[in-house]
């Protein structure tokens, strides 16, 4: 059986929320998902798209991994999860929006930095092996100190991740036609404020 708290939890929803919804519920069993959003986040539990964008089921086509990272195109036979679910978000569900959610305090990006630092990477750790992503990123900083530069990262690994969503062949052409947008935004898990990346300007600013 499931641990207690979760089964209470779920009677709960179940109870209050998903009882008052029910047609709502029906009707997305019914028809299916045509969400609007593609999100891409970190797995960190602090972190909640469908929270921060106040979404309910069937709104956002939500996927997480260790740090947000969308790995290159060319990587499509080592880290085929994040691609795919992209793909099947834009080719499938015609999805015309991606969003990439990074954040603060990420221990992914923190743990990535001091693997690029020292050169420590072990291909026997999945861990390793995909945080391995990072080092394009890495190389990006502008070199202060340990603390600032791992702050630097969680907005480059931002933003390199834009660049690479730009070369997937199924993005390409609807980028060329105005019918894919990206966004990139970092959230601030003590303050709950939100930046967003302007492409023109090259930085984040907050919303
Ligand atoms: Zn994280």
């Amino acid at each position: 059986m499931l641990p207690k708290d979760l089964i209470n939890k779920y009677r709960d929803w179940k109870e209050n929320i998903f009882s008052k919804e029910k047609e709502y519920f029906e009707k997305l069993a019914k028809e299916g998902q045509s969400p609007q959003y593609i999100i891409i986040s970190c797995v960190d539990s602090r972190v909640d798209p469908n929270a921060i964008f106040k979404s309910k089921a069937g709104e956002l086509l939500v996927h997480r991994n260790i740090a947000n990272i969308v790995p290159p195109y060319s990587h499509l036979r080592e880290h085929s999860g994040t691609i795919a679910a992209i793909e099947f978000g834009v080719t499938v569900l015609n999805i015309k929006n991606i969003i990439i959610v990074g954040h603060s305090g990420c221990g992914g990006i923190k743990n990535g930095y001091h693997m690029c630092k020292d050169d420590i990477f072990d291909n026997s750790s999945p861990i390793s092996n995909w945080l391995s992503l990072i080092m394009p990123s890495y190389h990006k900083i502008k070199d202060t100190n340990d603390r600032e530069n791992i702050s630097q990262l969680e907005k480059i690994n931002i933003v390199t991740s834009l660049e690479n969503l730009r070369d997937y062949p199924f993005i390409k052409s609807g980028l060329n036609s105005d019918a894919v947008k990206l966004y990139g935004v970092w959230n601030d898990i003590g303050t709950g404020s939100l930046e967003s990346y302007n492409t023109q300007k090259k930085e984040f600013e907050r919303i």
